[in-house]
């Protein structure tokens, strides 16, 4: 499946390549559980971004290891960026962020990164 994905105002717009969409994880990192993001992995390469990388705001904490991206327009986070544990670029998509993904019917999973 490939997926449409933006912020807000769409100064941030992508597309991003993997299976069909069923289940999703859910954060409760200090992050996270402020953004609401319903998260979804794939290798970075799968994501083509169509916005200048200058474009993009980037946030860090903790072990900065995570690259959170957001728009400094609207202000909403679509994707983050890290590496996997085989040591693989990957991004974590906000499927919040993504076109024809029914959030209703997604299987969410729960993550405990507060005590990661
Ligand atoms: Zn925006």
């Amino acid at each position: 499946m490939r997926y449409h994905g933006s912020c807000h105002c769409g100064q941030i717009a992508f597309d991003v390549e993997g299976d069909a969409i069923t289940q999703a994880m859910a954060c409760n990192c200090s992050m996270c559980r402020r953004k609401g993001s319903l998260l979804w992995f794939v290798p970075r390469e799968r994501l083509a971004l169509a916005t200048p990388e200058e474009q993009m705001g980037t946030y860090t904490f903790h072990k900065h290891v995570i690259r959170h991206r957001f728009c400094p327009t609207c202000g909403i986070h679509p994707f983050g960026e890290g590496t996997g544990p085989d040591g693989r670029a990957m991004a974590a998509v906000n499927v919040r962020c993504l076109d024809g993904v029914d959030l209703e019917a997604l299987a969410v999973t729960h993550y405990d990164g507060r005590s990661a």
